[in-house]
């Protein structure tokens, strides 16, 4: 037992969901104590300096205007001025130079979808007549209608609709793989689907943000400084190696140094990979709902930065390629005002490149050099004009063998609630069951529904 008369909660796991639940929980009296794997809190929105002083991160991270639950969360800890929200249009760019925009207009949903339908440039009429033809379903059921189609991957959805091979190539390929890694021949046409209808019903959520700093600055070193002042304890580089479980509840957790730690609450924040390693064979053994869990994965992605003597693309926003392999990238010396500087020293009017890569699974093995070869021909290929004669000034490349759960068909059922069938024991993550997938509106709504059940448990329903 950590305190006295507090009740006390260990989570385990610094990313964004754990270090939501542990402010959470803190504001709420409870005794938190974290324990991070890593000697820096973050997870997969994590970001450090190298040795030159430029902010390296896990990658690139898109604030959509959907994550109320994140804003709400930033405006407390008093850094939701760092979002910088940008044009609400998506921008595509392709290879040969030619490139298209879906723009949106200040209208009523679904009006403010128009421009974005009949003035992209790209799509013939009849291309986007056949798109909307598909989407009749999920205009009549809205929500209801994408559950039923996750038995699908969204290449089988699309060819039941038949809206034709170059919405599916040039725009639903780079889209699923921004969105989750992997392309739209393994993603559950669900995800693709539940997306698009928040696009078509809030017109707001496909706006996009920018933090104007390092994630560290502005989320979780923030997030701990609150818990951290009144009260919560934050452990780094100490991993978690098991949970101890005596058939009913949760005793304590082994830690890998030898270490075992106790608490009244016990918090998972892991990645459902590491979550997995850690579950005791008799948890798995005990309730279909652990069972299940060994079904999610984590997707392999890599994160590239790459520094350039010279303006490539001076677009201030997110940008999308279907051609090559960076689905989504941005030019951070535009996006990222605190980001304009190399080695120190002030760099703006030139690039500085974050990409994602994906699908990474045939890349992760390759060296540095190759996989910035092969990205900065992804550039080169869609900028022939301006990227003629650029040097590369600098290049960081970052491999996350498993990040987010990989959503393919099937799958839903085994995310799990917050609550567990174990009384004492709990887990949040992008991965668990929440309205926004795995990304940062879903790590912090996750925290928020487990910090809930967790002040249920101890009797402190509001
Ligand atoms: C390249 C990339 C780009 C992304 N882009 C976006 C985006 O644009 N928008 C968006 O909303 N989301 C994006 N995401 C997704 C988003 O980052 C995640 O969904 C979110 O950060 C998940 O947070 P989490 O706290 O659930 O998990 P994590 O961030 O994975 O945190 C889990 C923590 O547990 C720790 N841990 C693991 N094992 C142990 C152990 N045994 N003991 C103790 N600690 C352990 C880890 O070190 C980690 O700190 C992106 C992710 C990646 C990888």
């Amino acid at each position: 037992m950590m305190g006295s008369d507090k009740k006390s909660v260990l989570i385990i796991g610094g990313g964004l969901a754990g270090l939501t639940a542990a402010k959470r929980l803190t504001d709420k009296g409870f005794q938190v104590r974290v324990i991070e794997k890593r000697d820096i809190y973050g997870g997969k929105v994590s970001s450090w300096k190298d040795s030159e002083g430029d902010w390296i991160e896990s990658g690139t991270h898109c604030f959509f205007g959907a994550y109320d639950v994140l804003y709400d969360l930033m405006k407390e800890i008093k850094t939701y001025h760092a979002v910088q929200w940008k044009d609400h249009k998506l921008t595509y760019t392709l290879a040969g130079g030619e490139r298209f925009t879906f723009s949106t207009w200040d209208l009523p949903s679904p009006l403010h979808l128009l421009p974005a339908i009949v003035k992209n440039g790209y799509f013939t009429y009849g291309e986007m007549a056949a798109f909307s033809k598909s989407l009749i379903p999920l205009a009549l059921q809205k929500n209801l209608y994408p559950p039923t189609q996750d038995h699908l991957t969204f290449v089988e959805w699309a060819e039941e609709k038949k809206f034709g091979k170059r919405l599916l190539e040039k725009m639903f390929r780079p889209m699923a793989l921004a969105l989750k890694f992997i392309p739209p021949e393994e993603i559950s046409a669900k995800i693709i689907l539940d997306v698009t209808e928040t696009f078509y019903r809030v017109p707001d959520s496909s706006c996009m943000g920018f933090l104007k700093g390092a994630p560290q600055e502005y989320l979780h070193q923030p997030l701990i400084d609150h818990s951290a002042s009144k009260g919560a304890e934050f452990r780094n580089r100490v991993a978690v190696d098991e949970l101890l479980f005596d058939g009913r509840e949760i005793k304590g957790v082994q830690l890998r140094n030898g270490e075992i730690l106790t608490a009244d609450y016990y918090l998972s924040a892991l990645p459902i990979h590491n979550l997995v390693k850690v579950l005791p064979v008799s948890m798995k053994r005990k309730d279909l709902f652990f069972a299940g869990l060994q079904n999610l994965e984590g997707v392999p992605v890599i994160s590239v930065q790459i520094w350039y003597d010279r303006e490539i693309a001076p677009d201030d926003n997110v940008l999308f390629s279907p051609d090559g392999v960076i689905p989504v990238y941005a030019n951070l010396a535009r996006t990222t005002p605190e980001y304009r500087s190399l080695r120190g020293e002030p760099f703006s009017g030139k690039s500085r490149f974050e990409f994602c890569v994906a699908p990474a699974r045939d890349l992760m093995g390759l060296s540095k050099e190759e996989i910035v070869r092969q990205v900065d021909m992804s550039v080169r290929n869609c900028y022939p004009e301006t990227s003629q004669g650029a040097s590369i000034l600098k290049s960081t490349v970052v491999k996350i063998p498993s990040s987010v759960y990989a959503p393919v068909p099937n799958m839903e059922r085994f995310r799990p609630t917050q609550r567990t069938p174990v009384k004492n024991f709990f887990i949040a993550g992008g991965f668990s069951q929440q309205l926004y997938y795995d990304s940062m509106g879903g790590a912090v709504m996750s925290a928020n529904l487990a910090s809930q059940e967790i002040m249920k448990a101890a009797g402190m329903e509001e």
